[in-house]
């Protein structure tokens, strides 16, 4: 028997642990750029999973590699070899341009991956004494909610009553260069830079043209490793395959999940040299899941649609209309003080306080309106639709989404 939006609501509040604020809708479809509830209203998804749905619901490819493969052979752990990992290895490796990845399933997962890899490199290669290396993070970064995660996460309800937590970070302003010098020259044990291209949780800030290019320029210089966590801006959402390839940087190690297989199986991968990825040896790091062949098989098709239907071109052309419609639109009113974004990763910042309610109000109007989006901050609201959104489709959401605004 179908299950009423309320019913649902209900049973995931009395059963399951409480969850971030979840905008009150319950959806049971999707396909392409829509979503639709357990009562058939239909909506835009202006959210894609937090940007891993960039290929849309349900690609029919991509699902149609799922079940092809879900018949034949799901997991096998590591402990064997199987027919797909290699070939996913050899694809993804020449699809980014790298030499060696570690597959994982999560996004924070391979970020904990990353560090790893990049401490056991400051100690086997670089002569960094043993427990002392450093990473430099960023002020109000997202990378994930695992316990050495949040060690250098500003959220403080992410880290209330969690510690104690891991040592061995200096975090330093986003997008200020002098600031990371300062802490490239501060010790010797620097290991590695890590950061976002763009920000995303921390309401899609975009750092100043040239600054990945200096930044990885300066850790060069001072000989760390530059790594980005493209887990939100990867695979085409920024317009380009990833928002370092705005600036043409290639991070020493990159960090990619959630997009990599559409959203239709976690899929998360980290990217390397040779030299760097060979510090790891067997049974040093690893997962059951990782790597496995339903995984991997999800994961090329995915990619494929990214390719084969262009879908960071049109991320970058869609994006432009996004903010120049909208930014002609806040002209004439005075709630929205400006847009932001790169490619089809995009907000609005509204004229309140980051603890207002507003940004949360406009949301839940806007699902009214028939159109799904999350604050990130009360005074902001992130806009990344799935990246097959056609044109009309886009000009159909900016009149919603100014219809919505203008009521307020
Ligand atoms: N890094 C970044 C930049 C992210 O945006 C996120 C998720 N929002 C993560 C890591 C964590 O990914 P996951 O939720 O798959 O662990």
């Amino acid at each position: 028997e179908k299950i009423s939006s309320q019913q649902a609501i209900d049973l995931e509040n009395k059963y399951g642990a409480h969850n971030y604020h979840p905008l009150p809708v319950v959806l049971d479809r999707g396909e392409g750029v829509y979503v639709w509830d357990v009562e058939g209203k239909r909506y835009y998804d202006f959210l894609s999973a937090y940007s891993a749905v960039n290929q849309g619901h349900c690609h029919p490819s991509i699902i149609g590699a799922l079940t092809e493969q879900a018949g034949k052979l799901t997991l096998t752990s590591r402990a064997f070899y199987n027919d797909v990992l290699g070939v996913y290895e050899k694809y993804v490796t020449e699809y980014f341009g790298y030499e060696k990845v570690l597959p994982m399933n999560t996004g924070a997962e391979a970020v904990e991956t990353a560090i790893k890899l990049c401490r056991k490199y400051a100690y086997e290669k670089k002569g960094i004494p043993e427990n002392e290396a450093e990473i430099i993070v960023c002020e109000n970064n997202f990378h994930g909610r695992t316990t050495t995660i949040i060690s250098f996460s500003n959220d403080e309800d992410a880290r209330k009553n969690f510690g104690p937590f891991t040592n061995g970070f200096i975090k330093i302003g986003y997008d200020n260069l002098q600031a990371l010098e300062n802490a490239l020259k501060s010790s010797a044990n620097i290991a590695g830079f890590l950061l976002e291209p763009i920000q995303g949780e921390a309401g899609v800030y975009v750092p100043s043209e040239g600054y990945l290019t200096k930044a990885k320029a300066l850790c060069e210089k001072y000989n760390v490793l530059f790594i980005a966590d493209e887990v939100q801006t990867g695979v085409a959402r920024t317009g380009k395959l990833l928002a370092v390839n705005h600036e043409n940087v290639q991070p020493d190690i990159l960090i990619l999940g959630k997009a990599m297989s559409g959203g239709v199986y976690p899929v998360s991968t980290v990217f390397s040299s040779n030299e760097i990825m060979d510090v790891i040896k067997p049974g040093q790091h690893g997962s059951t899941f990782g790597g496995n062949p339903l995984a991997c098989a999800v994961a090329i098709a995915a990619l494929d649609v990214v390719k084969n239907e262009a879908l960071a071109e049109n991320a970058e052309e869609l994006g432009q209309l996004f903010r120049s419609e909208l930014n002609a639109f806040i002209k004439t009113n005075s709630l929205v003080k400006l847009v932001r974004g790169k490619g089809l990763l995009n907000a609005i910042v509204i004229n309140d306080t980051e603890d207002s309610s507003t940004a949360w109000d406009i949301c839940l109007k806007l699902r009214d309106n028939g159109l799904l989006a999350k604050p990130t901050h009360g005074n902001i609201i992130r806009f990344a639709p799935p990246l097959v959104m056609t044109k009309a489709q886009l000009l159909d959401c900016v009149a919603i989404i100014k219809k919505t605004i203008m009521e307020f």
